[in-house]
């Protein structure tokens, strides 16, 4: 037996080498051809060397969260057929506790009272803050919650369904944010688009970075993108909100923890362009609110706001004007 295996071992000699170059052939072409070929190495590293949104989820460390592996993008159609009979199944289990009353009450005419603004994050959803958001949130979403790219969308929930409530929502540890405060010319030129809109309210914080970590950039960034986005709202929406018809309500949902109320923990930081936190709590929104309520969810993360865009104009006849953040309350 151990002169056969000694003989066979001398007789095939290459073998070794072809073992080795066939694997080596694999993976190259595994790595080539696959988008999700995760984490990337310093050598295995495709020639493309911007972060993706995607890979910037991924590979970004962080203290909380559990990176997940990609699924594998080859051929998805089993994938996408055991997807979809969950949906069906979903949605037969959603019936048979709804059943058609609860859609006939809607299915004529939507009378939702929220238009949300929110990034279109798997991780953030509605369902956070409201157990049933049918025909009660008009939802417009795009990466960063932003006005600027949706706004025929966001028109249609305040001037044309006229909700009482314009919320923008962003949260921590968004992708979206990190990509723009990255380099991404690399992306393809409709996710560069939507990435340019928010340069504005990024580049404060990019041209003057200081000693802030690269983690504290990024949130500094969802707050400066969040208070932007308001401000652009508010300005557009100036009438309904000087006639009481519309609040606009900057909030952060904080799924990473960061400012230590707890995971998933939304944070209201904006009202109308007012930021000072007190003039927040003292609010006439939420003055009947109770003090354990204004601690955990009226913050105001960091001081170091820096506004966008000028102030709105003041009107004499406002008596609780939240327009002009530095003249009212105090
Ligand atoms: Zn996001």
């Amino acid at each position: 037996m151990n002169e056969d295996k000694t003989r066979t071992r001398r007789t095939f000699r290459p073998a070794p080498l072809v073992f080795f170059a066939l694997l080596f052939l694999f993976w190259d072409l595994a790595i080539s051809s696959s988008p999700y070929a995760s984490p990337p190495s310093p050598t295995t590293r495709p020639a493309r060397s911007t972060p993706t949104l995607h890979k910037i989820h991924h590979n970004t460390p962080t203290k909380t969260s559990k990176t997940t592996t990609p699924p594998n993008s080859k051929d998805t159609t089993e994938q996408a057929s055991h997807l979809l009979a969950s949906l069906f199944k979903g949605d037969d289990e959603f019936l048979r506790t709804h059943p058609s009353p609860y859609f006939q009450r809607f299915c004529d005419q939507q009378t939702p009272e929220i238009t949300l603004v929110m990034c279109s994050d798997s991780r953030v959803h509605e369902t956070l803050f409201h157990s049933d958001p049918n025909n009660h949130i008009f939802t417009v979403r795009n990466i960063g919650n932003q006005m600027l790219t949706a706004m025929g969308s966001v028109d249609y929930g305040v001037l044309h369904l006229k909700t009482p409530l314009l919320i923008i929502m962003g949260h921590t540890h968004c992708g979206a944010i990190h990509a723009a405060m990255n380099p991404y010319e690399g992306e393809p030129i409709p996710i560069i688009s939507e990435l340019d809109h928010l340069f504005s309210p990024l580049k404060p914080l990019l041209q003057n970075k200081g000693k802030r970590t690269p983690h504290a950039l990024w949130t500094l960034g969802v707050e400066h993108n969040v208070d932007y986005q308001v401000q652009i709202a508010a300005r557009r929406y100036q009438k309904q909100i000087l006639a009481k018809k519309l609040h606009i309500l900057g909030i952060i949902d904080d799924i990473a923890n960061i400012y230590g109320y707890g995971f998933g923990r939304i944070v209201l930081t904006n009202i109308n362009g007012e930021t000072r936190l007190q003039a927040l709590r003292q609010h006439p929104l939420v003055r009947h609110y109770t003090e354990a309520t204004k601690k955990f969810h009226i913050y105001r993360p960091r001081s170091a706001h820096t506004p966008s865009l000028s102030p709105l104009p003041q009107t004499p006849t406002t008596q609780h004007n939240t327009l002009t953040p530095h003249k009212t309350h105090h």
